[in-house]
């Protein structure tokens, strides 16, 4: 028997020496995710393609594999199995990327998709919560109401998700008063790639809990949060001003009757933005506060703009009802009541410093770009100028050394969107160059001026190197490039913009090696270790 054992052994050896040119890698990552009871969707799964679409409809990529893990060692045992083979890993919350990184960004990912960990645990009476990074941010701003009537400042289409959302900063309209979400971040869990679960905070992994606040894609799976919380106002005033079109010098007077309140006027509980589209030039926002003290906060701003508004709306609600306001048409909180929508788009954006605001050559420029290819595009567009600075914005009283997401002079950051006209594919061939076209008659017009952007409207055409030095600027990156050695020596969580470890010359060769190998290496473990299984009991 022993014989004929060993004899077996030495037949599966030799045979799997040639199985790896028969066997892909994404096959072997499948086999393994099986043996580990993942049930992963693989591309011969018919709920493939569903479940591989990315809200971006612009952008489609085909993963490796998709596992919907039920708790965190699933998770770790789903890192594993990648590690070992060599596949990049992306985790995925609500998939509401811009460039799609919630598949990835590029083909041949293993999706990690946390619907899963959605649970919510409110402490109202120390003012904390610990939730799944599967929630919803619909979904948890209702946890958080009904667990002691808590809140917390995030953006306001409810079905975006906490994992990518609290990853990359997020901001919503009581981010002057509270901070970015990220900012109530108190702890975290994360699983490395090397299938460790860990607890990251201001006592434990400290680099690592600096990374994940900003830069959390590159650095491991964030199971879960610990947030600080904050009472929900019960009084906050919903306003819309209205203006009528406009010419290029009104708008520019206008726009800068905007960008002096904001830097010189806004209280903290003051948060709003102006919208433009095409024909179209709105300013609202919502005060947290009493509805008698609203129009004397406002009051600097309407003197200042050199037209009254052509009509105007002010209303106050309550918590819940003003969450519900600010989701327009995606109207719910409870993500579980309608299917989320999809849309076809490409997006910028640009942080104005509140040192170097937008002089009025470059408002001419801009408004002059809007109000001419603004109006011929084959695009539906919008722009929004959100209020992030101003006098004690919580956003900008954080160091910038104190989280990966470091832009905390931030005046006010524009988003530039463009969309097909009913959102489906195919994308309009002008789209992508039309929003260039937005941002450079403005930054063409300062040009000694240097602009960061905002990482959660990430922008998918700039190269890695791009996107590190205006997300994160040069001394962030390369922190973040020493702490994702520590961490993801293999580059195993990684994007096209991912931050990537930079290695030592000297053990570049060994790593490279290691990487060649490493993927085959696996592939012939798993398959000798099935292959074992199968045929021993019958020897
Ligand atoms: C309709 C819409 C409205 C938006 N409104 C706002 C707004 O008001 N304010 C604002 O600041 N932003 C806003 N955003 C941008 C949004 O914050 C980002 O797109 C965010 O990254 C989406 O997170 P997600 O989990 O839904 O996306 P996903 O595609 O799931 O993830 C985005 C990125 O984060 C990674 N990731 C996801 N979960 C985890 C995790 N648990 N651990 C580690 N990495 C993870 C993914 O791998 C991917 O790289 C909006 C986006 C959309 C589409």
């Amino acid at each position: 028997m022993a014989i004929r054992g060993n004899l077996l052994r030495t037949i599966v050896l030799l045979l799997s020496t040639r199985l790896p040119f028969v066997t892909s890698a994404s096959a072997t990552l499948t086999t393994c995710l099986s043996s580990a009871n993942l049930q992963p969707i693989s591309s011969s799964s018919s709920d493939y393609t569903a479940d591989s679409l990315a809200y971006n409809r612009r952008l489609s990529y085909k993963p490796a594999d998709i596992v919907f893990p039920t708790n965190e060692q699933d998770v770790a045992s789903a890192v594993n199995c990648a590690s070992q083979v060599g596949v990049k890993i992306a985790a995925r919350s609500g998939g509401h990327s811009y460039a799609a990184n919630g598949v990835g960004g590029e083909d041949g990912s293993l999706v990690i998709d946390l619907k899963n960990l959605n649970s919510v645990k409110v402490t109202a009476s120390n003012q904390t919560a610990v939730f799944g990074t599967g929630i919803r941010i619909g979904d948890l701003a209702l946890a958080l109401f009904n667990g002691g009537k808590q809140a917390m400042a995030h953006g306001t289409c409810p079905y975006v998700g906490t994992g990518g959302h609290l990853g990359c900063g997020g901001f919503g309209l009581p981010s002057r008063l509270w901070g970015l979400a990220l900012d109530a971040v108190i702890g975290a869990q994360v699983i490395l790639a090397n299938g460790s679960i860990v607890t990251a905070s201001s006592t434990e992994n400290q680099d690592l809990f600096f990374a994940i606040r900003g830069a959390a894609p590159s650095f491991g799976v964030v199971t879960s949060l610990t947030v600080k919380t904050q009472s929900a106002p019960s009084s906050n005033v919903f306003f819309n001003y209205v203006f009528s079109p406009l010419n290029v010098t009104m708008a520019v007077e206008t726009f800068l009757a905007y960008q002096n309140f904001g830097a010189n006027d806004a209280p903290p509980n003051l948060g709003m933005n102006v919208e433009l589209g095409n024909g179209d030039f709105e300013m609202s926002g919502v005060f947290y506060g009493p509805t008698s003290n609203f129009s004397a906060v406002i009051r600097p701003l309407l003197d200042a703009v050199p037209q009254q508004p052509k009509s105007e709306s002010v209303k106050t609600y309550d918590w819940l009802g003003i969450l519900t306001q600010l989701a327009g048409s995606d109207g719910s909180l409870n993500t579980s009541t309608k299917a989320d929508v999809s849309d076809t788009f490409y997006a910028k954006s640009l942080m104005v410093e509140e040192n170097a605001p937008l002089t009025k050559t470059a408002l001419q420029s801009f408004f002059n770009y809007l109000y001419g290819p603004g109006t011929t595009t084959d695009t539906s567009w919008f722009i929004l100028a959100d209020l992030w600075g101003g006098p004690s914005s919580a956003i900008n009283v954080v160091p910038s050394t104190q989280t990966a997401f470091s832009h905390r002079s931030t005046l006010y950051t524009f988003q530039f969107y463009a969309s097909s006209s009913n959102s489906a594919p195919p994308y309009p061939s002008d789209g992508i160059s039309f929003v260039d076209g937005m941002v450079s008659s403005i930054t063409s017009n300062m040009s000694g001026t240097d602009f960061g952007m905002y990482s959660c409207y990430v922008d998918p055409q700039l190269s890695a190197a791009e996107a590190q030095q205006v997300y994160y600027g040069n001394a962030t990156t390369t922190r973040l490039q020493n702490i994702k050695s520590q961490v993801d020596p293999m580059n195993i969580f990684s994007f096209p913009q991912a931050i990537e470890n930079v290695p030592d010359p000297e053990s570049t060769a060994q790593s490279a090696a290691q990487r060649g190998a490493a993927p085959y290496a696996a592939q012939l473990g798993v398959i000798a270790a099935l292959l074992l299984d199968v045929l021993l009991p019958v020897v």
